[in-house]
């Protein structure tokens, strides 16, 4: 399959340049760096590949353009963003298909992640006129406390390439509503989402520096002398935990302010007493949302052993429907993987959990041929220690192990070093209460498989990271708390 005329004519029209102090730039030495299309492999565009000096110039340029961007009066802040929103909705389809063409997911959820990562941008138009501070008189009655909120200063934001749009909008969005100037880095694999959104921002006049893009395929030779730069206070990450980790220790140089939203290992416990057709449609969510290549993707299935059966079945049903396929053809329901190497985990994971005794009930192999795919997959009765219960397996697989009580579920549900979120299903108002309070996670869906909201507080505990990104909390990853003591006169 080759790219379509209308798909050539889109590529053709997304910034394949640097974004720095406002202008579209190529870069040192004018390197390239290409991005493929997982469904075929193909090239699909080639763009400027920055170097470290590159990305230190975007710094200088978000650092020169911090002191006016603070000052900038909120509304007129809040305004751009929600000028930046208006355009997005207008050219949603554009967003949509670039999406699908460079990460793989199906249209209709691309469409969905506009949506989705459009609502960001509504949400910090609004939250960036409600800056809020406290003042009281102080205790001993001397003088007056005044707690005020300002911008952080020059930020460095990293994402991911699982959600193109949403990850570069939850992040870029309070940054510049709470007064921030941003240097951003996109994933090499997927960066035409965040190059096109750029434009957006520019056609919504923002000020020249306040957002600047760098796109590389070099990230940590990239990210090292900005992170290291005192000029720079703070540092926001999505990705995976071991560069989160990586990222915090070399921030601790700068004691700077970090976000750190990093991986996931989530259980989804059915109860006896679940509503099996439910817990199937939330199972549905949970695991095939963008290929099971989501944090939030349901990595372990907790199923009591009266209904483990049955809802197996049913899930394997579903299943057996769904359409594998490039995501931009009618009626598919499954894209590719983003690469070959994670079709490769994808299959030692359930290689190694079959070769431990577990069964395989649907799916289970890579597919021929061209592109990145691996077919949906249940596999039941998978044995402790197996490396899928332990791993983020970040690929289309079910996997269910059993339990006979509630006390076990916990347990089972908690024995993770992430704790990003956890699904819950059962039909008793009371135990669902219980497992808010026992399961170790910053986030759950109680009988349902998707919870994301621009306005919820999104992130994790234990090793699924520091912060939380949306709701009224997101934007105070951006400001900073100073006090004032001003006495009486
Ligand atoms: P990743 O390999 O950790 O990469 C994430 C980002 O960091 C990319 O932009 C990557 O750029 C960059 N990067 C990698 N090494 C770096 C280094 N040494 N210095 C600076 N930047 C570096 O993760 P991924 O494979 O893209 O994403 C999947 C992971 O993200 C999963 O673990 C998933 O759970 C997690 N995730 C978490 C959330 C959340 O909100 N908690 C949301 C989405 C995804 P290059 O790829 O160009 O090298």
């Amino acid at each position: 399959m080759t790219t379509a005329p209308h798909e050539t004519e889109l590529l053709s029209r997304i910034p394949n340049r640097l974004f720095i102090g406002g202008e579209w730039v190529a870069g040192e030495g004018e390197k390239t760096l290409d991005v493929f299309d997982p469904a075929t492999g193909q090239r699909l565009v080639s763009i400027a590949d920055a170097s470290p000096a590159d990305g230190l110039r975007a710094l200088d340029a978000a650092v020169a353009a911090a002191e006016e961007w603070a000052a900038t009066p909120p509304r007129v802040r809040g305004e751009i963003l929600r000028r930046t929103f208006d355009l997005l909705q207008e050219r949603r389809d554009e967003a949509a298909l670039l999406m699908t063409l460079e990460m793989g997911k199906p249209l209709a959820e691309a469409q969905g992640e506009v949506t989705y990562g459009g609502e960001f941008l509504r949400w910090f138009s609004e939250e960036a006129v409600r800056i809020t501070g406290r003042y009281g008189d102080n205790p001993e009655g001397t003088g007056q406390m005044v707690v005020s909120q300002r911008p952080v200063g020059p930020c460095f934001l990293i994402t991911p390439w699982n959600f193109p749009l949403a990850m570069a909008t939850r992040k870029i969005g309070p940054a510049l509503a709470a007064g921030c100037t941003v240097v951003v880095k996109p994933a090499a694999l997927t960066p035409l989402t965040t190059l096109f959104l750029t434009g957006l921002f520019e056609e919504a006049g923002l000020p020249k520096g306040v957002l600047n893009v760098v796109t590389t395929s070099a990230s940590a030779k990239l990210s090292d002398p900005i992170i290291a730069d005192p000029r720079l206070r703070k540092l926001s990450f999505t990705g995976s935990t071991p560069v989160g980790k990586a990222l915090m220790k070399q921030a601790a140089d700068n004691v700077l302010r970090t976000s750190m939203e990093l991986g996931g290992n989530a259980p989804f416990v059915v109860f006896d007493d679940a509503d099996l057709d439910k817990a199937v449609d939330g199972a549905m969510a949970a695991k095939f949302r963008n290929i099971g290549q989501a944090c939030t993707a349901a990595n372990r299935f907790i199923v009591h052993s009266a209904v483990a059966k049955a809802f197996a079945d049913k899930l394997a049903e579903r299943v057996r429907a769904m359409r594998i396929g490039r995501g931009t053809d009618e009626g598919v329901t499954i894209g590719p993987l983003i690469d070959d190497k994670a079709v490769a985990k994808t299959g030692e994971l359930v290689d190694d959990a079959v070769e431990r005794g577990a069964t395989l009930v649907v799916g289970g192999h890579a597919l021929e041929g061209a592109g990145s795919f691996f077919e949906p997959t249940v596999v039941t009765g998978v044995p402790f220690g197996s490396d899928i219960l332990r791993e983020e397996i970040f690929g289309p697989v079910v996997s269910i192990v059993e339990f006979d009580d509630e006390a076990e579920a916990v347990r089972l549900a908690n024995d993770t070093e992430y704790g990003l979120v956890s699904y819950v299903f059962t039909e008793s108002l009371a135990r669902g209460q219980r497992m808010i309070k026992a399961l170790d996670t910053g986030m759950m869906g109680l009988n349902v498989g998707v919870l994301s909201n621009a306005a919820a507080p999104f992130g994790g505990v234990k090793q699924s990271g520091l912060g939380r990104e949306g709701g009224a909390e997101g934007i105070h990853e951006y400001l900073s708390t100073k006090y004032t003591l001003i006495p009486n006169s």
